[in-house]
């Protein structure tokens, strides 16, 4: 089997920051139990599941804001993660004496920055990105006047009478998603701004991913079903004409249809512990259609925390 291992792929700076930091929390006798994580620290089950080992909990329901999360913690240690929150919830978890560890990424804290400064100045600012995601609860929470888009759709429902509108994102969306809502948004008000916001490690595993080799046939990535970066990749392969999916571990893995292939692409979310990618690559590797021998999808990564290396 032909194996391109694309790079740049996996870890970010900022998820290597946020489990470094909660790593080390665990490690540390002095600090406030019981420690939580408001969210999931990194969008990856086999990083919260190894971390729940240490003793560390995990608060996460999608269903709920980062604020309504906060309504479960009472004492001990708050992490809030690389995905950031809004300063109402920075407030209310000192309010409650909790000690708050803030591992929220810079890139994060730029784009948010960027969304205050153009609000001050009077802009109604549209926000690519998904509803539901930390990153849209903390620029909503900055002001009415910040507009949260996820959709073609979501932009026909808007009637913004200003003029004074700046477009942005979240920095984990896709080229093509930033690129069609944005020219729709452009459409409908042409005199709006954009502030290209995707995060550098965002843009360059997706460009990676975009202008991989011709003859690859099929694209596997990486990636937790949590996280959005993952889901972005897997978008931005089948827009460029590529069949990709994504998958979780070597464990979802196709055999059958791997049979069918001889030249194939590997990629993973910026979440996505290095292990598990080096699991997949390894195993198509050595991927033989006729030996059965190299048909055994069972994974042997049993502790995803204890390294960063991409
Ligand atoms: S994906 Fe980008 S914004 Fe998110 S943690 Fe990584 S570097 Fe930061």
């Amino acid at each position: 089997m032909n194996v391109y291992a694309l790079t740049p792929r996996g870890y970010c700076h900022g998820v290597v920051h946020a489990i470094d930091v909660v790593r080390k929390l665990a490690a540390d006798s002095d600090v406030k139990r019981p420690i939580t994580v408001l969210g999931m620290v990194v969008h990856n089950t086999r990083i919260v599941d190894d971390f729940a080992a240490l003793g560390v909990r995990t608060l996460h329901d999608p269903t709920k804001t980062r604020l309504a999360l906060l309504d479960d913690i009472d004492e001990g240690t708050l992490v809030v993660t690389a995905h950031g929150v809004s300063e109402a919830v920075l407030e209310k978890a000192r309010d409650k004496g909790l000690d708050v560890i803030d591992t929220t990424c810079a890139d994060v804290t730029e784009s948010q920055r960027v969304v205050k400064t153009y609000v001050q100045q009077g802009y109604t600012v549209f926000f690519i990105g998904k509803h539901t995601h930390p990153e849209a609860e903390s620029v909503r929470a900055i002001s009415p006047n910040v507009i949260v888009i996820e959709s073609l759709s979501d932009v026909a429902s808007t009637d913004v009478k200003s003029t004074a509108i700046a477009i942005t994102n979240q920095t984990t969306m896709s080229l093509f998603d930033i690129y069609h809502i944005g020219k729709a948004i452009r459409r409908k008000y042409p005199y709006a701004i954009v502030l290209d916001e995707q995060c550098d490690a965002t843009r360059t595993r997706q460009l990676a991913v975009k202008h991989q080799p011709s003859e690859v046939e099929h694209c596997f990535v990486v990636g937790d079903q949590h996280s959005n970066n993952t889901k972005k990749l897997v978008e931005t392969a089948r827009e460029a004409g590529f069949s990709a999916n994504r998958i979780a571990s070597v464990e979802e893995v196709n055999v059958a249809a791997l049979k069918k292939l001889s030249c194939v692409s590997v990629t993973s979310g910026a979440s996505t512990p290095s292990a598990l990618t080096r699991e997949v690559i390894r195993f198509l590797q050595a991927f033989d259609p006729d030996s059965p021998s190299t048909h055994d999808t069972k994974s042997t990564v049993k502790n995803v925390i204890t390294m960063h290396r991409r």
